[in-house]
C-alpha cells in the first residue's frame, strides 16, 4: 500500500516536471536559509537589564498613521510587532517635544509632544504598548541648548532689549537672563548677536539653539522637573544630546554635570538606562564613564572610517578588529569600576547611511558590518532603515529619508520626509520585498539580533581574543559573563572577502558545537579532517558541548 502511494506521488512528480514544477520543486530547497538550519530552534533568553538591542527611530520618517505624511507616535505603535519581530527590546526616539524645527533637536517646550507627531495621550498608549510587548522606551533629552522659541528665551530677550545702555541686568526682574549665556563683550567665539540689541548669547551650534547656563541651580531644578515629567510618563531613560558641549571644552565640568544628572535621574528611577552622545574618541569618551552615565556611544567604531567598516574593507585585521573590542572594554572598565555598559553602533542619523560605503556590493557587507556590530557587547544600537540597507548621505535631511517600508511612495504609512531632502533612489529592496526573502539584507539583521538574544553571553561576555588562533582574517573570540547562570560563547569570525580555514583545535577549549551562524551568503561552514572552513564574512557561535 505504502508503495503505491509512493510510486503514484513520483509518477506525479514526473507530470509536474513536464510543466515546470521542478523549477518550483528546486527553488523551494534552494531557499531553505542555511542560517535558519543552524539558528531556526534557537529561543530568546534575555535577561532583564541594560544589554539590550535598540532600535533609533526618527519619528517623522517612520510611520504615518494619519496620511499628513508626517511620521508620528501612533505610527511608531502600528510598526511595534515590526520592530518586535526583529528582535529589538528597546527603541530610542529622536527629540518627539515641540521645535521649530523638522530635526526638533531644538526645542521650545520640554513637556508637551510637538503636533506633528501627535498628543501626549498618544506617547502614553505607546509607551504601554511598548511595555507590553517588552520593549524599553528611551526618548531623545537635548540640555545643551533649547530653541529661539523657548519661553526662557524668548522672556531673557525681551528683557534684555528693555534695558537702557549701561543698565545691568536684574536677575530678580527676569531669572531668565540668568538661564543662558549672554554677555556684551562681541568678540567670544559661539556667540550671535540678540537682533535688537547690544548683547550676545552663547549658540555653540547655531545661532537658534542658545546655549543653557548650566552653572545656575534654577536651570538644574528645571532639568530635574523635566526629567521627572517623563520618568512619570513611564519613559526607561535617556539619551543625552551632545554632552561634550554641555560645558564647551571643559570635560571635567561636563562630567561633573553628568554626575549630578545621572545621580538626580537614578534617585527617582534606579533602574532608568542613560546613553550620552560623545562624539570623539574612545580614550575620552571613556572617560566620561566617571559621572556614572551607564553608556556612551562607541564612536570608534562607528561611521565610514570606524573600526567596523574597516574590518569590513580590510583595512584592519580580523585580529586588529578583536584587541579593538577588548581595548574599549578595557578603557571604559577601568573608567566604571567595571559598571560601564558599551552602546555599539554602526551609524546614526548624523551620518551618512552605510548603503554607500561599499560601491557594488551585492548587500554582503551592509549585512556583515550590522553583523559585526550586532554581535560587540553592551546594548547594540541599530539605526532604523539600516535593517534594510537605506540610502541617505549629504545633507543630514537625507540621512533621515522616509522609511522604505514599500516602492509606492503613495501607500498606506509611507512619510513624505524632511521638506529639504534631495531626491535618490534606494539601492536595495523596500521593506516589504525583503521581509520575503530569507537572503535579504533585513532577513540577515533578524538572525543577527535572534543570535543576540540567544545567547546572553554576546552582549554581556567578557571579551577575550585567542593571538595564536587569530589572524588576518580569522578572529577566534570568547564571550565569558560573570554571571555564572549565563553560557559563555566563543565567537568566531572570517572577516575576509573570501573563504578561511582554522584548525578544530583552534577553537577554544570545550567551544566544539556550532550552535549559530551568520554568512552573507548560501555558502555553509564545513568541517573535514580537523580544519573547519568558514565562507567570507562569516560570524558564528560555538558552545560547550553539555
Ligand atoms: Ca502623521
Amino acid at each position: 500500500m505504502k508503495k503505491r502511494i509512493l510510486t503514484a506521488i513520483m509518477a506525479a512528480m514526473v507530470l509536474l516536471t513536464g510543466c515546470g514544477g521542478q523549477a518550483k520543486t528546486q527553488k523551494k530547497a534552494s531557499n531553505v536559509s542555511y542560517m535558519e538550519s543552524v539558528n531556526g530552534k534557537l529561543k530568546a533568553n534575555v535577561p532583564d537589564d541594560k544589554y539590550r538591542t535598540t532600535y533609533e527611530i526618527f519619528v517623522g520618517s517612520f510611520y504615518d498613521s494619519d496620511g499628513d505624511g508626517i511620521g508620528d507616535l501612533k505610527g511608531v505603535e502600528e510598526k511595534l510587532d515590526y520592530i518586535k519581530d526583529l528582535g529589538f527590546n528597546e527603541i530610542w526616539l529622536m527629540p518627539i517635544c515641540p521645535s521649530p524645527t523638522y530635526h526638533k533637536y531644538d526645542v521650545s517646550d520640554y513637556e508637551a509632544i510637538d503636533k506633528d507627531y501627535g498628543t501626549m495621550e498618544d506617547f502614553e498608549n505607546l509607551v504601554n504598548a511598548c511595555h507590553k510587548d517588552g520593549i524599553k522606551l528611551i526618548t531623545d533629552l537635548v540640555l545643551n541648548h533649547t530653541s529661539v522659541e523657548h519661553p526662557w528665551f524668548k522672556q531673557a530677550k525681551e528683557y534684555l532689549k528693555s534695558l537702557k545702555d549701561g543698565e545691568k541686568p536684574d536677575a530678580k526682574k527676569c531669572p531668565y537672563v540668568n538661564y543662558y549665556n549672554f554677555t556684551r563683550d562681541g568678540s567670544e567665539s559661539g556667540y550671535a548677536q540678540l537682533a535688537g540689541s547690544m548683547w550676545y548669547y552663547e549658540a555653540q551650534f547655531w545661532e537658534g539653539m542658545p546655549d543653557l547656563n548650566l552653572d545656575n541651580k534654577a536651570v538644574r531644578n528645571e532639568i530635574k522637573k523635566i526629567t521627572d515629567f517623563w520618568l512619570d510618563k513611564g519613559v526607561d531613560g535617556f539619551r543625552l544630546d551632545a554632552v561634550t558641549s554641555y560645558y564647551t571644552g571643559n570635560e571635567e565640568k561636563n562630567i561633573e554635570f553628568l554626575k549630578w544628572l545621572n545621580d538626580e535621574v537614578k534617585a527617582k528611577k534606579p533602574d532608568a538606562y542613560m546613553v550620552g552622545e560623545c562624539w570623539t574618541d574612545l580614550t575620552t569618551y571613556a572617560r566620561y564613564y566617571q559621572s556614572g552615565i551607564d553608556s556612551f556611544f562607541d564612536f570608534d567604531f562607528a561611521n565610514n572610517d570606524g573600526t567596523i567598516v574597516k574590518t569590513v574593507r580590510g583595512q584592519t585585521t580580523a585580529n586588529g578588529f578583536g584587541e579593538q573590542m577588548v581595548t574599549a572594554q578595557d578603557e571604559i572598565a577601568q573608567n566604571s569600576d567595571g559598571k560601564g555598559i558599551e552602546a555599539p553602533f554602526y551609524t546614526n542619523h548624523d551620518m551618512a547611511r552605510s548603503a554607500g560605503y561599499y560601491p557594488g556590493d551585492d548587500g554582503s557587507k551592509v549585512k556583515f558590518a550590522e553583523g559585526l556590530n550586532l554581535m560587540m557587547s553592551g546594548n547594540a544600537f541599530v539605526y532604523y532603515g539600516e535593517e534594510i540597507g537605506m540610502k541617505g548621505s549629504g545633507k543630514d535631511e537625507n540621512k533621515r529619508a522616509p522609511m522604505y517600508w514599500t516602492s509606492d511612495s503613495t501607500a498606506k504609512g509611507m512619510t513624505k520626509g524632511p521638506k529639504d531632502m534631495e531626491v535618490f533612489d534606494m539601492k536595495y529592496d523596500p521593506e516589504d520585498k525583503q521581509a520575503k526573502s530569507d537572503s535579504s539584507i533585513l532577513s540577515y539583521i533578524k538572525q543577527a539580533i535572534k543570535l543576540r538574544n540567544a545567547f546572553p553571553a554576546i552582549a554581556r561576555g567578557t571579551v577575550a581574543v585567542d593571538e595564536n588562533a587569530s589572524g588576518d582574517d580569522i578572529l577566534v573570540t570568547t564571550r565569558t559573563p560573570s554571571d555564572s547562570s549565563i553560557e559563555p560563547v566563543a565567537i568566531v569570525y572570517n572577516t575576509s572577502e573570501k573563504s578561511a580555514n582554522l584548525k578544530t583545535s583552534d577553537l577554544p577549549d570545550g567551544f566544539t558545537k556550532l550552535s549559530g551562524v551568520l554568512t552573507v551568503g548560501k555558502e555553509r561552514i564545513t568541517e573535514k579532517d580537523g580544519t573547519i572552513t568558514l565562507p567570507k564574512e562569516t560570524i558564528a557561535i560555538y558552545t560547550k558541548v553539555d
